[in-house]
């Protein structure tokens, strides 16, 4: 929508008339893209590799391929509560930013970079600071792909528990490559082997194991390590082929904003292609904006930030919500005409969403099967014990997949949470609870973002739905 000009409703609405239902959310295939770019009186031209290479494709338009160059790896912070996720990004900043730094100021702005030398050449490595989901899930749903690659902390005396499991399933399903941080090594109660094991269970194989997967052993207490972390993740982003176009007015996402008393609204800015300087006028989702400062996070006053970089900018006139995207505009009178036109759109859209509330259901998904539409049903399963889920998983496996394929985005013991609402509103994914609860605040959010729970405690009755689902022949809901 936003680079075609047009609002997201009217792209919908297009789609609509075309006979295609589709979410906001939702990925098009090239040919559906190009019917909606005809309409429009667009050309559409496919990406070529080095595009695809080039990872962030949305950030980036054909006129960069030429002049392309590496930037840094974004890395997000994953993990369960208390396996030492902050610990691990302020071992890192302490470790590498402190030192010579003027004063050692830092500030907390939602993101970092540090400097790295590998082979006597100097690299940056740029991490968010925002530990959870939020980075993953929330700016996932809303379309926002921010992060190059995940670093899972996993406690070494605690192993792989429900949150381990989660970030697992969430940097999978927005394909991201994982390294293991097994963290806590300094405890005697530590056992990395046994958390090596464990993730084995999950598709995660170490290297000297013969997988593909990178586990550095740490502790972020006693700083041991960090610098073999930093490198391996060097070592991924080299393969990964990070670029961008710093030649050119600068887009982006929308790391973290407020309303600050004194200075208004702040936001940060995570620039994915472009450079963004003092003085640019730019739209960030709905919101005008002519930078007025920049400042960097080490509490530096900057002119300009280049690609993967992050600075808090201000001169917004409104606050932006975290995942928006922004752009550089050189006139402001079309910068403006263009916030207007989307906060015009997002009022409507609001409306329009209340009014007829699409949900991704079970049912529905069974109509586009039966339509042929549907190639891939996306499951989230949570039920009473891992016994369960085992006994669960294997059925499924047993249905026929050569029409639809069934996706199990997450599988595990314990109840329904909010967390599991925003892997299935990110993934378009159905909810299916085997003899199990909705922890508090689940049915709200679900409700909230028309995400279908199914809940049984019947197994054959469960799989004879999916399978229906999937076959097309489920009958709807009473
Ligand atoms: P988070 O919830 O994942 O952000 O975890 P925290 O960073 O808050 O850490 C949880 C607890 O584990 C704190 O009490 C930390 O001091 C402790 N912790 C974190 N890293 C280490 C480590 O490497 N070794 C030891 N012994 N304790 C750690």
């Amino acid at each position: 929508a936003s680079l075609l000009r047009h609002s997201e409703a009217e792209i919908i609405k297009i789609l609509f008339f075309k006979g295609i239902a589709a979410t906001i959310n939702q990925t098009l295939e090239v040919e559906t893209i190009e019917l909606v770019a005809n309409e429009l009186g667009i050309t559409v031209e496919t990406a070529s590799h080095s595009a695809e290479a080039a990872k962030v494709t949305e950030m980036l338009e054909s006129s960069d391929l030429d002049h392309l160059q590496r930037r840094p790896p974004v890395v997000t912070i994953m993990g369960h509560v208390d396996h030492g996720k902050t610990s691990l990004l302020d071992a890192i900043r302490n470790a590498k930013v402190a030192q010579g730094e003027a004063g050692g100021i830092t500030q907390h702005i939602g993101a970092y970079h540090v400097d790295v030398e590998q082979n006597g050449e100097k690299h940056q490595i740029v991490f968010l600071d925002t530990p959870g989901h939020e980075a993953f899930t929330a700016m996932r749903a809303r379309g926002a792909r921010v992060t190059d690659i995940a670093v899972l902390v996993v406690a070494a005396d605690d192993g792989v528990q429900p949150q381990t499991i989660e970030a697992i399933s969430h940097a999978k399903a927005a394909k991201v490559p994982i390294i293991v941080a097994i963290n806590k090594i300094d405890k005697e109660s530590a056992q990395p082997d046994r958390v090596k094991q464990e993730l084995t269970e999950f598709g995660l194989v170490p290297e000297e194991w013969g997988g593909e997967t990178i586990m550095v052993p740490v502790s972020a207490l006693q700083q041991q390590n960090l610098d073999t972390l930093l490198e391996m993740i060097l070592l991924v982003a080299e393969v990964e082929d990070l670029y961008a176009n710093p030649d050119r007015p600068a887009k982006g996402t929308v790391i973290e904003a407020h309303l600050d008393r004194a200075r208004g609204p702040v936001a940060t800015l995570l620039v994915q292609n472009g450079t963004l300087r003092v003085g640019d006028i730019l739209v960030a989702g709905a919101c005008f904006g002519k930078v007025r400062a920049m400042i960097d996070d080490r509490g530096q006053r900057v002119e300009t930030a280049s690609p993967s970089f992050a600075v808090e900018v201000l001169g917004l006139a409104e606050v932006p919500a975290a995942g928006d995207e922004f752009e550089v505009f050189s006139d402001e009178k079309s910068a403006r005409a263009i916030a207007e036109e989307r906060a015009a759109a997002q009022r409507q859209s609001r409306l329009a969403q209340a009014a007829t509330a699409r949900r991704v259901s079970l049912t529905s998904l069974s109509d586009q099967a039966r339509e042929g539409e549907l190639k891939e049903l996306n499951l989230i399963l949570k039920a009473d014990v891992q016994g369960s889920v085992e006994a669960i998983l294997a059925a499924l496996n047993q249905i026929p997949q050569d029409q639809v394929q069934l996706r199990i985005l997450l599988a595990a013991p314990g109840e329904i949470t909010e967390t599991d609402i925003d892997l299935a509103t990110a993934s378009n994914a159905v909810i299916i609870g085997f003899n199990t609860t909705l922890a508090s605040g689940a049915r709200q959010a679900a409700d909230q973002n028309n995400v279908d729970i199914r809940e049984y405690n019947i197994i054959y009755k469960l799989l004879d739905d999916i399978q229906g689902a999937m076959e097309g022949l489920l009958e709807p809901e009473l």
